[in-house]
């Protein structure tokens, strides 16, 4: 069996060729090479047999990655290219139900993509109404300076092949009736061994940095919002997709303010006498101001008083939500002799009874209905 074939030139494609490349490369020479179409051919058998062998290397990331590092050695003593290929009696549809589970197998032999990473941010009420420019750390790991990413105290005696699993990173071990494929338990699945690790990265290569990033956080995002940065996530290494990076803001409570979607609520105490005379308070507003807003004469605990446009912008929309003033009346204690006489001769002038009272008018009219058997 031929052991120093260069599988990419088996298979007519570039070293960066990726898994659909691969593939396609692989079915056009197969279909060509077939013993089938060519009965009698050594020349084509063995080419079939070499192209299978190309394949069987290249359309594993794993392997792939062995031999684009060790070359042949990455298979030496039992690895895919020692033992010979046996079809059987496979024809054509062989190859056709291979291509055909590959490609229902999704994403095997193709690129992945780097992990996606998840940080918190957490906000004031504040920074959520106006938006906010938040710098955040995201842990990421990059290649070691001590080694140059070889995980070896040796510069000049970098890794070995594993001898275990002769640098394919997994092994094949039976299972009942079954060979099953597991990381190599010598190596964890790298394909290498390195005999003198590096002290920084402990031989992985790599180093947990933290890296620093903007995020623009934008006005009117509520508590619990995921924000993705596409690409932000981590580096999966050489040919492979970065993952996505997500934001979670949650929003820090405010002691004088609500929110409900785009509105907001602020509870405003008015006195008794207010609430009856009428008059114009000062409220806060969200974004540091304030506002005068008029109680009318009259007003009951409970009223809500609309000023618009003065809650949270909409998320991708120009609109503003309103904010909401909730009157609570307040009954004043500790009188002084003065007010309490005040108080007693308006009691004993009726007390609002009556005409003005309309909680206790629509109440006491329910009671007399209620005690005589109506309701
Ligand atoms: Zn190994
Ligand atoms: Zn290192």
């Amino acid at each position: 069996m031929a052991t120093n074939l260069d599988y990419y030139a088996v298979l007519e494609v570039s070293r960066d060729a990726d898994g659909t490349e691969i593939k396609k490369a692989y079915r056009r020479l197969a279909m060509k090479y077939h013993p089938d179409r060519n009965p009698g051919d050594t020349e084509a058998e063995n080419r079939f047999k070499e192209i299978n062998e190309a394949y069987d290397v290249l359309k594993d990331d794993q392997k792939r990655a062995a031999y684009d590092r060790f070359g042949h050695a990455a298979f030496e003593g039992g690895g895919p290219g020692a033992g010979g290929f046996d079809f059987g009696g496979g024809g054509l549809g062989d190859i056709f139900e291979q291509m055909f589970g590959d490609m229902m197998g999704g994403r095997r032999g193709g690129r992945r993509a780097g992990a996606d990473l998840q940080v918190q941010v957490s906000i004031t009420f504040a920074e959520a109404f106006s938006g906010v420019k938040k710098q955040i750390s995201v842990p990421t790991r990059v290649t070691c300076e001590s080694c140059d990413g070889t995980g070896s105290a040796d510069k000049d005696q970098p890794a070995e092949v594993c001898p275990s699993c002769h640098g394919a990173g997994k092994v094949r071990a039976q299972q009942g009736f079954f060979f099953v494929e597991r990381p190599c338990p010598t190596c964890h699945g790298s394909g290498r061994l390195i005999r003198n690790p590096c002290k920084v990265c402990h031989g992985t290569g790599t180093v947990e940095k933290n890296r620093t990033l903007e995020v623009a956080i934008p006005a009117g995002v509520e508590d619990g919002t995921r924000i993705r940065l596409s690409g932000e996530g981590e580096a999966g290494g050489a040919g492979v997709t970065p993952g996505d990076l997500y934001v979670h803001v949650s929003v820090e409570p405010h002691p004088l303010f609500q929110r409900d979607g785009a509105n907001i609520y602020c509870r405003v105490p008015v006195r008794m006498t207010q609430a009856a005379l009428g008059t114009e308070i000062e409220v806060p507003v969200v974004d540091g101001s304030r506002a005068k807003v008029k109680i009318p004469a009259g007003t009951q605990t409970g009223e809500t008083l609309r000023l618009r446009g003065k809650g949270f912008s909409v998320l991708r929309s120009s609109a503003r939500g309103d904010m909401y003033i909730q009157v609570v009346v307040e009954t004043p204690r500790h009188l002084t002799r003065r007010q309490r006489e005040l108080l007693e001769e308006f009691e004993s002038d009726g007390g609002g009874h009556d005409k003005g009272s309309p909680e206790s008018t629509g109440f006491f009219s329910k009671v007399k209905d209620f005690l005589e058997g109506k309701l």
